[in-house]
């Protein structure tokens, strides 16, 4: 165990705006790879990346990469993560992102973050469930847009914070949500009252 105090976050729609050029890409190009507009069809199962069979994996590899690099990261990100940074906090980022549709998820997510200029410790990329490497990595939050990733890990007694976006916000969870990346810093903000409070009781 180390004393460090590891925040773990997920890129697509936590970080940045994913599913919104997903969209736009099969709204645009999506009739090309069928005749019965299957992509079209299917993008809310696509963006939520619950289905990568033959035509969508024709899909996500002429235009990954493409997608990835137009992705805008979200407001306040970059500021709260700095933020986090100053105060002690280490940050890594943890992808599902990985070389089935990406020459190189690594170099090209590393490169990402390094042109938006955002802070990161450690990228893990490859990782589709994150309980194993969360647990690995002593990870004492997960920020991550999957409710089903956030439920698994809360399960096993790792925090996390599902953050809001326009494929998850129908779906109920028990998990504490936030809208914004403000919302993420008051919440770590909170939750380090909460252990001072827990501390304080503790040694009365
Ligand atoms: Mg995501």
């Amino acid at each position: 165990m180390t004393n460090d105090k590891i925040i773990g976050i997920d890129i697509d729609d936590t970080l940045n705006y994913s599913s919104e050029v997903i969209k736009e890409y099969i709204l645009k190009y999506g009739n090309n790879y069928s005749d019965d507009n299957y992509l079209i069809k299917n993008i809310d199962k696509i963006m939520r990346g619950l289905n990568f069979d033959g035509v969508i994996s024709l899909f996500f590899n002429d235009y990954c990469e493409e997608m990835a690099s137009q992705m805008k990261v979200k407001e306040s990100a970059k500021e709260v993560i700095d933020r986090l940074k100053e105060d002690g906090y280490k940050i890594y980022f943890i992808t599902a992102r990985s070389n089935k549709f990406y020459k190189n998820a690594y170099e090209f997510c590393n490169n990402y973050l390094n042109k938006n200029k955002i802070y990161f410790d450690k990228l893990i990329v490859g990782q589709n469930h994150k309980l194993n490497v969360c647990q690995n990595e002593n990870i004492l939050l997960m920020i991550d847009d999957s409710i089903d990733t956030c439920e698994r890990l809360k399960d096993n007694g790792i925090d996390s914070l599902v953050f809001n976006s326009q494929i998850n916000s129908e779906k109920d969870t028990y998990c504490d949500r936030v809208d914004n990346w403000l919302e993420v810093y008051n919440y770590i903000k909170e939750k380090e009252l909460e252990k001072e409070k827990i501390l304080l009781l503790d040694k009365n």
